[in-house]
């Protein structure tokens, strides 16, 4: 997805290694589960993640597709286009579980099963073999989304990192949510200087790694709008929402609610000075008496409730 995005790099502080991604990959049913895998004929090629701009506001999307429709795995096979597999295996490696993990790789290799997967010596027919479980992939790819939620409900919250989140605990602790472990860092010549480098494991830790940066950057972070979900970077930070179409929907919102109110206290005066619905109708301009009794009566409910 390409947006007008000036900003020069996503935030990350260091360059980054690379990720490998084929150019076509297809979903087939193989042993009973649905695994996303790279096409019979697909080329591989490896990029740096922490260059793609839109890399984060693209999850944001494909996460927001998901949770709308959660049996349709295109958006997951849209992602994986553009970016590639995630790594689930290198999360599960990590998982401190061992015997887990020896289980797991025959889901992620299925083409091999049940023989081992290739020897990593042999990186490209690794990578080749390597698939990933959908149904355990938008579980985790959910859980990193709400990561991404957690900073916005913060955020939205104007709270203190010490105030009490709705969550019981304080934010600051609340937040360590984001955490990522673990993480590398190299030592990198570049051919000109000697760089530091971080390393990500998987495409989630780097995905986190973003989210991470995306929280302390003052440089157009990705932010979501509240009204149509979509992201988009935050030129300053008192902007809301993503374009001047969900800017005039609010403003129209507002507008209108503006409106009804003021009418709403009209009716209440001409109630009190004994005119009917269909007078207060007829003066307020309102086509339906109902309306007028509608209102009346929200009011009333209201007022009791406080
Ligand atoms: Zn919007």
């Amino acid at each position: 997805m390409r947006r007008n995005s000036p900003r020069v790099n996503p935030g990350l502080i260091s360059d980054s290694p690379l990720w490998p991604r084929f150019n076509e990959y297809v979903i087939e049913n193989q042993h009973g589960e649905s695994v996303i895998l790279p096409a019979g004929n697909a080329k591989i090629e490896y990029y740096s993640p922490f260059k793609e701009k839109e890399l984060l506001c693209d999850f944001i999307v494909m996460t927001n597709d998901l949770r709308k429709m959660p049996n349709d795995y295109k958006p997951l096979l849209r992602f994986a286009n553009s970016y590639g597999l995630f790594g689930l295996i290198h999360e599960l490696e990590h998982d401190n579980n061992r015997q887990f993990f020896e289980i797991y790789k025959h889901h992620c290799f299925p083409r091999c099963f049940p023989n081992e997967p290739p020897d990593m010596a042999n990186i490209d027919e690794w990578h080749y073999n390597y698939g990933e479980p959908i149904a355990i992939t938008i579980e985790k790819t959910l859980e990193i989304r709400l990561c991404y939620d957690l900073w916005g409900k913060f955020k939205k919250a104007k709270a203190t990192p010490e105030d009490i989140s709705p969550f019981g605990l304080p934010w600051k602790q609340y937040l360590k949510e984001i955490n990522v472990y673990p993480i590398g860092v190299e030592l990198h010549y570049d051919g000109k200087y000697w760089q530091t480098r971080y390393t990500n494991s998987s495409l989630f830790v780097a995905l986190k790694l973003m989210i991470i940066q995306n929280c302390v950057t003052k440089d157009q972070p990705v932010e979501t709008c509240d009204i149509c979900g979509n992201p988009y970077f935050a030129y300053n930070e008192k902007q809301e929402y993503c374009s001047q179409a969900c800017r005039n929907s609010i403003n129209v919102k507002k507008h209108r609610q503006k409106e009804k109110l003021e009418n709403v206290r009209k009716a209440i005066i001409l109630r009190e000075e004994g005119k009917n619905n269909e007078e207060i109708a007829d003066i307020i301009g309102v086509k339906r008496p109902q309306t007028i009794e509608r209102w009346l009566n929200e009011f009333r409910i209201k007022k009791e409730g406080e």
